[in-house]
Formats: C-alpha cells, structure tokens, sequence
C-alpha cells in the first residue's frame, strides 16, 4: 500500500502532523525508532502560543489531565534586581505547562492513533526510497531486526536535529550559526514551584521550571566551549554556578535532587529548506534553535500546522506543491525571524549591553510593560513591536518622568 505520507518521528513535530493529516482523512504512516513512552532532553516549557494550538485542537483537557502545574507567572532575574509578570494570554490560552515528555509526547501519539494514523514505535529508519529523484519511501527495521520497506507520496523528516531524511536529501542550511551553549538539569522536590524563573549572568544562565509531581526541573547553561570541563565533573560544576544566585542556592540546596544529571552540547543554530520532490520536514529538522527561550515545542506544533495545512492543498488540488511548500518554509521563517535573532543574543550569555541594560532597569516598576517584555519570550508579544525604538524610547521616558522630583 502506498501512505499518502510516512512521518519519520513521533515526537513533537511528527505526532502533531500526524495527527492533523489524519484528522483530514490522508493515510498516514509514522515511525519512530524509540519505543513510547519515552522521554527525552528537555525541560518541558510549553509556552501560551503552544497551549493555544492544544486547545484548538481538541486536546486542552488532556493536557491539563497531564497534572504539569498551570504556570501564569515568569520571573527573570538578572543579578542586581528581577523583573516578574504575567504575559499576554495567547487566544484562549493564559498558562503556560511544563509536563514530562514522557507524558506530552505519548499523549500526542496518541491524539494522532484516535485520528487514525498507523503508529509504528520500535521502527528505525535506515535509508530513504527514490523513484527516479524524488522521494518514494523508507527502509527499515522493526526490533526483530526484520528489514522493511514503505512507499508514501511523500515522506515527512519530524526526526529531529540528527534527521536521517535531512541527511540523505542534503537539505539546504543557512542563517546558521555554531552552537552557543552547553546544558545540564536534573529534577528536585521541596523547591518553590509557583512560577517559572530564568537566572540571566554573565557566562551562565540557569532556571527553575515547575513540572509533574511537585519537582522542578533546574537547567544550568553554560559556554558551549566549557562542555569537556563541565562534563568532568558536573555536579561541582551545576552546584558553584548556584553561588551566582546565592539565595536560589540555598533553597535549591534545601531540596532534593530526586534524578540524575541529564545534558547536551549538541545544540546547533540553522534554518533548513524543509521540501523538496517527495519530501518535507518539519520541527527540529527543518529549524533549530538554542533552548534557551523553550520554543521548540512551540515551534513544533505552529510548523506542524502549517504543514498539513500545505499538504491538504496540494492533497485535495487547491495549490501546487511548489507554491504551497513555499508558503509553509515562509510563514515558518517569517513567524520566527526576530524570535531567532533574540534567542542567539540570550544563548551568547553576555553581559546585557548597555542600552539593554538600560531597557531593564527602566521595567522595574513599570508592571505592563513587564508583562509585555515577558511575553517577547513567551512568544506572546511581538519582539519587533516590544524592541521598536520608539516602544524603548516611551519606556525609558515614563522611567525618566517617574524619578523626577515631584512625579506622581
Ligand atoms: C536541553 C534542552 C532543553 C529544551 N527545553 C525545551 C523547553 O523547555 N521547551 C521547548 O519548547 N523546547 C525545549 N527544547 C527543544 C525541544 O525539546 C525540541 O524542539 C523538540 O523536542 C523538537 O521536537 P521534534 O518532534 O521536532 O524532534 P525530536 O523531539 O528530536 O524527536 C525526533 C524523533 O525522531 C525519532 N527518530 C530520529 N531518527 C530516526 C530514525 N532514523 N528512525 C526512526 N525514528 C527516528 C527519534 O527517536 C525521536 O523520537 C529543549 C531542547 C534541549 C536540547
């Protein structure tokens, strides 16, 4: 039988294409090499914009059934003082939710089965299918090592940074830059879970983020080149970067370390041409980003929609495949432009320069405008309208007037 598409990956991006695509009536194969549930490197934000695409489609009762803390307040401490607010809602969507991959991804694998999508978990791709120079389908194997073959009109790369697919085509990469940081995290009990909080330091950044079970997760960031140093002996590492926050510190030391260390350096910057004959990808094959701003998941279920919104085009006839693809890799790039360029100056964890610096100060104070620099981050206030030289300048003006002798 031939799938009108195959979806290598089952995770964020491959699930939520699945799912949508089936919804739409199409015959959909998905794959993927791990079995479910599973977990994997993350630290669980999913932000407003994420949570709305949830609800819209039909699955905000179960991600609340996930038991992930709703989380309204984000606190973004930069040393000498913090800023903390509330962001802008996304559509119906005021929370953000930090659940367990383990429980997000399988819940999204299964929304796609009810859809009606063949779940194949314990299935690894090793090599594509073509027909003459397009994309025809993919080999591989299931645990009892048995080899496979599957043809789709079009197979879909939601496998990730490392994408077979990516690979095999040579997909395209540009706007790239080398990676930036390194990360570790663990899980602990007894740490104040009311909200989300980010730690901005020189050379560091570290957060603490409310997750299932009354833990918090706590990723330190460093340098990416400091990852051999760290590795050696991380917990030395993770423990004295704390004493940049000497008070989180003490409460983080309070608690309990209730898992292992878990971290990556593999954290590449790039856009790739995400379609070309017989193939598309989507998530974090098609664009990677540094965590630091937590867009991934976001991002995955944005490029999810966008792309079974193309296919259905081209599907059902309404558009062509060059046009319609086109305009996928366009709203993609389009939607994350400014987002990308902000997440590499935070990944460079360098002091804030001093107009930025400036900016910050000028918050303190100044709630709404807290809450609107908090949702650049949450990806509910446009960057481009927050960071416009005349936003900067009627915030640093209204602090100016504030300090004035006399001001109200
Ligand atoms: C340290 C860290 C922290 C992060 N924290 C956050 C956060 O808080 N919030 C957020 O939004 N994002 C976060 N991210 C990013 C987020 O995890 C990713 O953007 C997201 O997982 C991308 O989902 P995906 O479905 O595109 O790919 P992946 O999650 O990478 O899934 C790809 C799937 O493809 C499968 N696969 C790959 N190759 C094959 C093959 N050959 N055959 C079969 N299957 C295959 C894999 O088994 C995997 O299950 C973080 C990332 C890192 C590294």
């Amino acid at each position: 039988m031939t799938y009108d598409a195959i979806i290598i990956g089952s995770r964020v991006a491959g699930a939520a294409t699945a799912m949508l695509l089936a919804r739409g009536g199409y015959r959909i194969l998905v794959v993927d090499r791990t079995r479910f549930p599973s977990d994997t490197i993350s630290t669980h934000i999913v932000w407003q914009p994420g949570v709305a695409r949830l609800i819209g489609w039909g699955l905000g009762e179960q991600l609340i059934a996930l038991e992930a803390p709703p989380i309204s307040t984000i606190e973004f401490d930069l040393g000498p003082f913090s800023l903390a607010g509330v962001p802008p809602p996304s559509g119906p969507a005021e929370n953000a939710y930090a659940p367990r991959r383990t429980l997000l991804d399988s819940m999204l694998a299964n929304a796609a089965a009810t859809a009606g999508a063949d779940i194949r978990d314990g299935f690894t791709v090793d090599g594509i299918i073509f027909d003459g120079d397009r994309v025809a389908g993919i080999r591989g194997h299931g645990e009892s090592g048995v080899v496979l073959i599957e043809h789709a009109n079009i197979v879909i790369g939601a496998d990730g940074v490392h994408s077979i697919l990516a690979r095999t085509i040579g997909a395209h990469e540009y706007n790239v830059h080398p990676p930036l940081t390194c990360w570790y995290y663990s899980y602990w009990s007894g740490v104040r879970n009311d909200r989300i909080r980010f730690f901005s330091r020189e050379g560091r950044a570290f957060g603490c983020i409310p997750t299932n079970g009354g833990l918090v997760c706590i990723p330190v960031i460093w340098p990416h080149d400091r990852f051999a140093e760290v590795k050696r002996d991380i917990e030395r590492h993770y423990l004295s970067s704390l004493d940049l926050a000497p008070d989180f510190k003490k409460e983080v030391l309070a608690g309990k370390r209730e898992e292992r260390f878990y971290g990556t350096a593999h954290i590449p910057n790039y856009f790739r041409s995400p379609y070309g004959r017989g193939w598309a990808l989507v998530g974090d094959a098609g664009y990677h980003k540094d965590p630091i701003l937590a867009q991934g998941i976001s991002d995955a279920f944005r490029d999810a929609s966008l792309l079974a919104t193309a296919l259905d085009d081209v599907f059902s006839g309404r558009s062509l495949w060059g046009p319609a693809l086109g305009g996928y890799e366009a709203a993609r790039n389009s939607a994350v432009a400014a987002t990308y360029e902000m997440n590499t100056q935070f990944a460079a964890l360098a002091p804030p320069a001093p107009d930025m610096r400036a900016l910050m100060a000028a918050l303190r104070g100044n709630q709404r405008d807290t809450n609107q620099f908090i949702g650049t981050i949450t990806g509910t206030f446009p960057v481009a309208e927050f960071f416009a030289p005349e936003n900067v300048q009627r915030i640093l003006t209204k602090r100016t007037q504030k300090s004035q002798p006399g001001a109200a």
